[in-house]
């Protein structure tokens, strides 16, 4: 198995170390060309003003969609962002997940958060399944998800910051800010 992780800006180098950690083959992606023969690729947090920019000047915005179409793609943050079908401005956007973001919904930089969420999926990949520290810096919140998408994780207050439709996967936090490989693991399940 081989996954690509976008290179353009932001933290890609933490989504590397987690999959290199689980054995897995990574490859960095800023041209089309690197995303042959991948398996999925992951998006990470970072600004998605400036990496939907740089994905234009790179000509890769096509080529995200066509490999979106038949392999699992997972946005954290910013990548969450970049690959939803309404961020409500204006912006590149990919326009694969039928969910509708709202950017910046916490606030500034010093609203950033962490806080312990209860995401029953992940019984998938750890049995006893405790809570996921989550990590929010200036993250979006998911506001609006189509029918075909699955909800994944929700705030106390019922907002929504996780969601999967078929092999596609948002998260508004960083797991590739901790040491918990969870949500890495449960991705390269559903690629399987
Ligand atoms: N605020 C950023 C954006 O809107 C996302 C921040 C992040 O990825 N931590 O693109």
């Amino acid at each position: 198995m081989k996954i690509g992780v976008l290179a353009l800006q932001g933290d890609f180098l933490e989504h590397q170390k987690i999959l290199e950690s689980l054995s897995v083959a990574i490859k960095q992606v800023r041209l089309s060309a690197d995303l042959n023969g991948l398996d999925g690729l992951i998006i990470p947090g970072g600004e998605s003003t400036t990496i939907g920019k740089l994905a234009v000047d790179f000509g890769l915005m096509d080529p995200l969609r066509t490999f979106a179409q038949d392999h699992a793609v997972w946005g954290t943050c910013a990548g969450s962002i970049l690959i939803s079908k309404d961020a409500r401005r204006v912006q590149p956007l990919l326009e694969i997940m039928n969910i509708k973001v709202d950017r910046n919904a916490f606030g500034r930089q010093v609203d950033s958060f962490e806080i312990d969420l209860e995401i029953p999926a992940l019984e998938k990949v750890s049995q006893e399944n405790p809570p996921f520290h989550a990590i929010f810096i200036r993250a979006p919140l998911i506001e609006d998800v189509g029918s075909s998408v699955k909800v994944l994780a929700k705030l106390p207050n019922g907002k929504i910051v996780a969601a999967q439709q078929e092999k596609w996967l948002a998260t508004s936090f960083h797991p590739e800010l901790t040491t918990d490989d969870r949500f890495h693991r449960y991705f390269l399940e559903m690629i399987r």
